[in-house]
């Protein structure tokens, strides 16, 4: 019997985002602040019977007051789940957009978000946060003390498969350590690349982008993940994509580039 694992995109919200680095809350279809970038968060779930997997953890509560470690718990509560059930969160890189979720101040004080998981993560991106965490802020300062000391990381090597069905593979590109996080069971087949295939916008599109430490990496690397997306049949978790961030390239023409399918979840 193989069990069907439920995938889930874990919603917190449409973001302006500008020069004071808060997230300003917005609806989906409205456009960012003048000079501000438009950003939406999706943490992802796989439940797959012995794991409840997280792949990278929200923005938690970080970002100023329009942002809230609430809107992780009442996602789970929608699948009947607690923060005390989440087994494992695979991070793709570390910037405090994808792991901020990983420790809040709810209750005035940090505290581990998810006291039972296992928090795997790059060790040269762990390493590397350290020796240049006073470039962040004060914040972002306090929240990676209490996670080196609290949280129960564990490194990432590269080609490992740390869990049953979980498969990582340093791709770098945006940030040096960048991950791409696969889940494998059966026919049930899903990628995350983070930031390198961050959205639906980032499909069929050639480019080298200033956000991106390693521009022409990137490129590469988004161009070979779609695909092997394609052709392997991998649903994609796009992190930042506001409309259905789960999705499939079902066929491929010449002119049009990939035909883009979305996935409930
Ligand atoms: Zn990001």
């Amino acid at each position: 019997m193989s069990n069907q694992p439920r995938v889930s995109a874990l919603y917190e919200g449409t973001f302006s985002v500008g020069k004071d680095k808060l997230f300003h809350r917005i609806e989906k279809s409205d456009s960012p602040n003048k000079g501000a970038l438009k950003l939406s968060i999706n943490p992802f779930m796989i439940q797959d019977g012995k794991h409840n997997i997280l792949f990278d953890a929200g923005i938690g509560d970080l970002f100023g007051k329009e942002t809230s470690i609430q809107i992780m718990f009442e996602n789970l509560e929608k699948h009947s789940l607690s923060e005390h059930d989440i087994t494992d969160i695979f991070i793709s890189h570390l910037h405090f957009d994808h792991i901020a979720g990983l420790a809040n101040r709810e209750h005035g004080f940090w505290e581990i978000t998810f006291p039972g998981a296992s928090v795997w993560v790059s060790e040269g991106g762990w390493n590397r946060l350290r020796e240049n965490i006073d470039q962040n802020s004060e914040d972002e300062i306090d929240l990676f003390h209490f996670l080196d000391s609290k949280a129960d990381l564990k490194f990432l090597s590269e080609k490992e498969k740390p869990i049953p069905n979980i498969r990582v593979e340093q791709i770098g590109g945006h940030t040096k350590f960048h991950y791409a996080l696969f889940y494998e069971n059966g026919d049930h087949k899903y990628m995350m690349a983070g930031d390198v295939l961050g959205s639906k916008g980032a499909v069929n599109r050639s480019y080298k982008a200033k956000y991106d430490e390693f521009p022409d990496q990137s490129m590469e690397k988004r161009e070979e993940l779609q695909k092997l997306a394609f052709e392997e049949g991998y649903t994609i978790m796009a992190y930042h994509e506001t409309n259905s961030p789960l999705f499939n390239l079902v066929s491929y023409d010449e002119t049009k580039g990939y035909k883009i399918d979305n996935v409930s979840g």
